[in-house]
């Protein structure tokens, strides 16, 4: 991942969705934009590079992953971009700053007393959690581990299940906002259902010592066995569950993604596109989606359904 949705959300509503420079109108999403609205670009201010290979201004000791923070990014139409990355002389690092600071304090002024303070709160609550989900359940590397981790043998990352968990209990603890109730349901569906493929596979499961995590297989264990036929069903019937847990899991995946693109951020794994386990797509319907939703929402809000 680059630049997290919360810093997305940040730097978009505080330049009102303005280039800090010309000030003409910005869209981020390049799919939706048409003659009047440009693609925004998130410039860097110091440069994004940190490995001696000269981009401008990246002679500083910002880490990459403060480079990539809303302190760090200004948000300009791609002719200023081009501009003050051709020009670097004229456009100095404190020069940019004070671009960005004077442009925010003028969008605050010219919307005093119209911006929506609840709807603001709501998206960056939205934000952080978005961005949480995508770290506890790794999606950002999603094709590098989940084969992996559901089909023949699975083997985990092995801080996968603590993340998981953990990334339940942070969701369950949360206050939602309930202005986008299918995001909602989304993540907690996602979350839902990586914790039960979880449970599952924690129960059949050593650490292999080298990073990961890989099952038992109790029928090998002792020659002769007994209990051959039983334990070596018990493991299938058990494998077989964890494939079917990460199916869904995808399933559950391109659900969320589809919802923090409709009503969040356009440019959510709009690169890497969807999420695939076994070369294939999951997908959940539509119309499970909207009974998914109706269902999660009522316990979450159950006096709104009275
Ligand atoms: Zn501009």
């Amino acid at each position: 991942m680059s630049i997290s949705t919360k810093d997305l959300k940040l730097l978009w509503g505080r330049s009102g969705n303005l280039c800090a420079m010309c000030r003409i109108e910005l869209s981020a999403d390049s799919d939706r934009t048409t003659g009047t609205h440009l693609v925004g670009e998130q410039a860097h201010i110091v440069g994004k590079k940190t490995d001696g290979k000269k981009s401008p201004r990246s002679d500083s000791l910002l880490t990459e992953e403060e480079r990539d923070q809303y302190h760090n990014l200004v948000l300009l139409c791609a002719t200023d971009h081009t501009r003050i990355d051709k020009d670097f002389e004229s456009y100095p690092i404190e020069r940019l700053h004070k671009i960005k600071t004077d442009h925010e304090l003028w969008v605050r002024e010219q919307l005093a007393g119209t911006v929506d303070l609840a709807k603001e709160a709501a998206n960056l609550v939205y934000a952080s959690l978005i961005d949480a989900t995508v770290r506890e359940l790794m999606l950002g590397s999603w094709c590098a581990w989940s084969e992996m981790a559901g089909v023949y043998f699975p083997r985990w990352p092995e801080h996968l299940p603590d993340q998981t968990l953990s990334l339940a209990k942070r969701l369950d603890a949360a206050v939602w906002p309930g202005q986008l109730p299918r995001l909602e349901a989304s993540l907690l569906h996602l979350s839902k259902v990586a914790t039960d493929t979880t449970v599952l596979y924690s129960k059949n499961v050593e650490d292999s010592g080298r990073g990961y995590l890989q099952p038992i297989r109790r029928y090998k264990t002792i020659y002769p066995n007994p209990n051959y036929d039983k334990q070596r069903d018990e493991y299938e019937a058990w494998e077989n569950g964890i494939r079917e847990g990460f199916a869904k899991w995808c399933q559950a995946a391109n659900w969320f993604a589809d919802e923090v693109r409709n009503s969040v951020n356009p440019t959510f794994f709009a690169e890497a596109g969807r999420f695939t386990f076994m070369d294939t797509v999951y997908q959940l319907s539509e119309s499970e989606r909207e009974t998914t939703t109706a269902r999660i929402g009522h316990t979450l809000r159950p006096s709104a359904a009275v």
